[in-house]
């Protein structure tokens, strides 16, 4: 199984809308997709209509002592190849708890040791750069990166990109790609946008596309389905399908690289 982060330090970037899309743009491709909800307020859990009263992630992780279920006890399909592990409040105490576990920076990555059957992890993260969201770039081989358009948002993907890079420096984890940053919530007839999308390109930094802004995603959520499926000929699935298809590309790099 190949696992890919989306990460953002900040709140409100689409990390969830796009985790949502490339999970069910992926699955209905064909692959077995997991989905990882690694937020204690569960908005992808609650995206699908799933229900993680009883068992969720925070029982694989634990806190200040071991997990006592299995990823695998905890996954519930949604559709076709698609499943997720959802999350829940407590996810919140988990993370407290973990400061002082030793090991705390593996429990993902050892979860995902023992699971078998899938293609492609996809992780949701919550905002900021605790424990959580150190066990997802510990446990996989990609990162995703969405900004909105501003010159403050790009700032916060520099302090990400800085945070990924002491992950290798640490020496938790050497294989770790950046595939990307993603420009969310895009107005096109925006000249700020503009200048922002240009000055992305021009630093060098890999563009995965342009994802406009759509009071459709908002409405799609409202119907608990992704907006690749609640309006698959509209401009953000579009955009999401352009964004799918790099991550195909890159899976089948990253493979075969293996
Ligand atoms: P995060 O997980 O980074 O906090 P979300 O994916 O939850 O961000 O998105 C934040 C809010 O913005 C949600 O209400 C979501 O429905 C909305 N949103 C995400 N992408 C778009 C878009 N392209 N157009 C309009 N609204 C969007
Ligand atoms: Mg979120």
């Amino acid at each position: 199984m190949i696992s890919i982060v989306i990460t953002n330090q900040k709140g409100g970037v689409s990390k969830t809308t796009t985790t949502a899309e490339l999970g069910w743009i992926l699955a209905k491709q064909g692959s077995n997709v997991l989905m990882v909800d690694l937020d204690s307020q569960s908005s992808l859990t609650q995206l699908f209509g799933v229900s993680a009263e009883n068992n969720s992630i925070a029982d694989v992780f634990g806190g200040s002592i071991e997990g006592n279920l299995d990823l695998s006890d905890v996954i519930q399909p949604i559709n076709g190849g698609l499943s997720i592990a959802p999350s829940n409040v407590l996810l919140y105490t988990t993370e407290m708890g973990l400061a002082g576990r030793a090991g705390r920076e593996y429990i993902l990555k050892q979860a995902f040791g023992k699971l078998s059957g899938y293609d492609v992890a996809i992780i949701d993260c919550p905002p900021g750069m605790g424990l959580l969201t150190i066990n997802a770039l510990v446990a996989s081989q990609g990162v995703i990166i969405p900004s909105l358009p501003s010159v403050m948002d790009l700032r916060g993907v520099d302090l990400t990109l800085e945070t990924i890079g002491g992950i290798d420096a640490a020496g938790l984890n050497s294989s770790l790609d950046i595939i990307g940053i993603l420009l969310v919530q895009f107005i096109s007839h925006t000249l700020e946008h503009n200048r922002i999308l240009e000055a992305v390109i021009t630093s060098g930094k890999r563009i995965l596309g342009v994802i406009p802004r759509s009071v459709k995603v908002q409405e799609a959520v409202s119907k608990n389905k992704t907006i690749s499926e609640y309006d698959p000929k509209g401009k953000p699935s579009e955009a999401y399908y352009y964004l799918a298809k790099i991550v195909t590309t890159w899976l089948k790099d990253n493979k075969s690289r293996r």
